[in-house]
């Protein structure tokens, strides 16, 4: 009689038992469940994150265009003292003239005669005759463009243009609104450290009268 209570006993324990580690895989079922879900909304929180950066990003790139085009158009509004419709610029200067100084192009490096001229003289703006620059602050950069390390300051305009991407100092005629070129901060540094990379097609070369 006493076997049979023990191996009852046994037996209940042993179903105890097995409903205790089923518990168990249910508990760490539900563990892993829990964890998975955690997981995905963590992955899902990150995209979202990612997408909170994207959406950022995009004000900022809106707010910097949105800035650029506001400077862009301030200075297009600017009223120079010769104004000239494109139909006249177009009768008065050559294709290529047209589209560096009223179209901001640039003519093709080392194209200009200009770029090795060393005679003494003024070179002024060949849209409007302004004096620009003077052969005393020419030197030879080897960018294939005359290049000056200063201008005859109150006749060149400076303003920031984007047209690659980044923030570049454009050199303007003051008088007509013409592009010149651009500054860099290559210049020569024993003098002003600048370098005014202008396109020789903008300008007109007028050599100082000799005198004897
Ligand atoms: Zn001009």
């Amino acid at each position: 009689m006493q076997i049979v209570t023990i191996i009852i006993k046994f037996a209940s324990y042993k179903t105890t038992y097995s409903n205790f580690i089923k518990k168990i895989k249910v508990i760490r079922n539900f563990y892993f469940v829990i964890s998975l879900n955690i997981i995905r909304q963590k992955k899902k929180h990150a995209i979202y994150l990612n997408m909170k950066n994207i959406f950022t990003f995009v004000i900022i790139l809106f707010l910097i265009n949105y800035s650029c085009n506001s400077q862009n158009s301030s200075i297009k509004n600017k009223i120079y003292k010769i104004e000239k419709t494109d139909a006249e610029w177009k009768k008065q200067l050559t294709p290529l003239e047209y589209n560096v100084l009223r179209e901001a192009g640039t003519e093709r490096a080392f194209s200009s005669e200009l770029n090795q001229n060393k005679r003494k003289g003024i070179y002024t703006c060949k849209a409007c005759e302004t004096p620009l620059y003077k052969s005393e602050h020419k030197y030879n950069s080897g960018s294939g463009w005359p290049s000056f390390d200063r201008a005859i300051k109150e006749n060149v305009e400076l303003d920031i243009d984007y047209k690659i991407g980044y923030a570049r100092t454009e050199l303007k005629c003051n008088t007509c609104g013409s592009h010149l070129g651009h500054s860099f901060d290559d210049g020569p540094q024993e003098t002003t450290g600048k370098r005014h990379c202008i396109n020789g097609v903008a300008l007109k070369f007028i050599p100082y009268k000799v005198t004897k």
